[in-house]
């Protein structure tokens, strides 16, 4: 991580950007970068500061990541598309070399922790629908008005716009930002006082951290904790893998659990790939578990699994679709069955709702109705964005359906063929 051509080290009150950036705390990391916390003293505002490893292989996909970002941010000027905005980029020179770092709008917890929060039991299908109409929001957005598939949609990459935790939230709770810079000789006096200071504070972190675990154990064992008053709208982030539709960079896409059938086959790929992800994604937010675990087993591959497990769920794969890809043979004889998973336990989405998760018949058979079709074997079967945003699933919600005023913007918006960009007001998420 933190050698050359790796992680850049930060220090609360390291400033970037000349000054105009002062980190605060590590928000996160991934394969790619540290993401900080960060003062914008300029707008005087909190941001997200991402750090990019320095190698050139990351440095490379920080520009196609920021080739992105800024085609999502120019023609989101009302910023209400559900995609992160970035707000800035530049370079920066640390001991590990040059990093590019991205800023951005701050957002959230991920929709990972929010489930995480909860448990893994599934946070309700209430709020299920807040959030699908927030992702459908972004991807209509990427689809029809950019011409851009994410092609890495999972819960660590749609964020909450706002934190779990208000008292973590630095925006919400009013934190007073630390724009002091850190000490300049590391053996000064005043240097080892900080390094003493730091260590007496992360011991006290540690204790706390530990209390606050104890406490939420306890609590925990009581009852689950509420996500009443949370904000549930949500954004998607992380471009680091999107791609043009008229021009890919790979055939080789999609986290696993998330990945489309056609990916898996090698049979060439558009943005309904992002909607079999979506599909995915809401399964596991009312559940607390991934529709696809594929596991390697004896005889047989990962992608076998995988396929059987679709299959097991879905009904069978139809012969032309199965044979299609450029890795179809390896997979399945000629007439489209798996050549080395020959018992398939059938059962259907709605079933499993039902039996598994000890969802009500009737909201089983709902949400099926609305995630099925996103599951189409056929790619170009598979609903859009817009399709999903007018279905009748995510038009119901506890305050009844939406009123007048909505249905007819979303009536006005199928009619002029997309959401125009720069208006807001089409699409009630609440
Ligand atoms: P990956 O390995 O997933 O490609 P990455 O290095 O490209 O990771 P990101 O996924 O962009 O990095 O960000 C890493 C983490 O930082 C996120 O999962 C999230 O927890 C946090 N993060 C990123 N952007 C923001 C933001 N705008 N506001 C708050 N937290 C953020
Ligand atoms: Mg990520
Ligand atoms: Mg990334």
């Amino acid at each position: 991580g933190y050698r050359k051509g790796g992680y850049h080290a930060v220090r609360p009150g390291d400033q970037f950007a000349a000054g105009r950036y002062v980190a605060q705390r590590k928000l996160g990391w991934g394969n790619f970068s540290t993401v900080w916390l960060a003062f914008d003293v300029q707008s005087q505002r909190y941001v997200a500061l991402k750090i990019q490893k320095s190698a050139p292989e990351f440095a490379q996909a920080a520009l196609h990541e920021i080739e992105f970002l800024s085609e999502i941010t120019k023609r989101d000027p009302s910023n209400c598309k559900c995609i992160i905005q970035l707000v800035d980029h530049f370079k920066h020179a640390g001991p590990n070399g040059q990093h590019i770092c991205l800023v951005f709008e701050l957002l959230g917890d991920s929709l990972l922790k929010l489930v995480q929060y909860n448990r893994y039991k599934g946070i309700g299908l209430d709020r299920v629908k807040r959030i699908c109409k927030s992702i459908l929001v972004g991807l209509d957005y990427l689809h029809n008005e950019l011409g851009i598939i994410h092609s890495d949609l999972k819960l660590e990459n749609v964020l909450l716009v706002s934190t779990i935790d208000p008292s973590k939230d630095p925006v919400r709770s009013g934190l007073k930002p630390n724009l002091e810079r850190p000490e300049g000789n590391p053996n000064g006096e005043a240097a080892l006082n900080a390094i003493e200071k730091k260590l007496k504070m992360r011991a006290r972190r540690v204790l706390a951290k530990l209390a606050e675990k104890k406490k939420s154990a306890v609590e925990s064992s009581r009852s689950e904790r509420s996500l009443d008053g949370i904000d549930l709208t949500c954004k998607i982030v992380d471009f680091g893998n999107a791609c043009w539709a008229d021009k890919q960079f790979t055939d080789f896409i999609q986290t696993r659990q998330y990945r489309a059938p056609e990916i898996i086959l090698g049979a060439g790929y558009s943005f309904s790939v992002d909607m079999w992800s979506f599909a995915c994604i809401a399964f596991e937010l009312a559940t607390g578990e991934m529709l696809f675990t594929p596991k390697e087993g004896h005889g047989y591959s990962e992608d076998e699994d995988h396929l059987a497990l679709m299959m097991e769920l879905l009904g069978k794969m139809p012969k032309k679709i199965a044979t299609m890809g450029t890795r179809s043979k390896e997979y399945f004889d000629r007439h489209g069955d798996l050549k080395r998973i020959r018992r398939l336990k059938l059962s259907s989405i709605e079933r499993v709702l039902v039996d598994k998760y000890k969802i009500s018949e009737s909201d089983a058979r709902e949400f099926a109705r609305f995630l099925c079709p996103l599951l189409d074997f056929a790619p170009e079967k598979r609903p859009t964005a817009l399709d999903c945003l007018k279905h009748p699933w995510l038009r119901y919600n506890e305050d009844g359906p939406l009123n007048n005023k909505d249905a007819k913007n979303i009536d006005l918006a199928q009619s002029t063929g997309s959401i125009t960009s720069g208006d807001c007001t089409n699409i009630d998420l609440t």
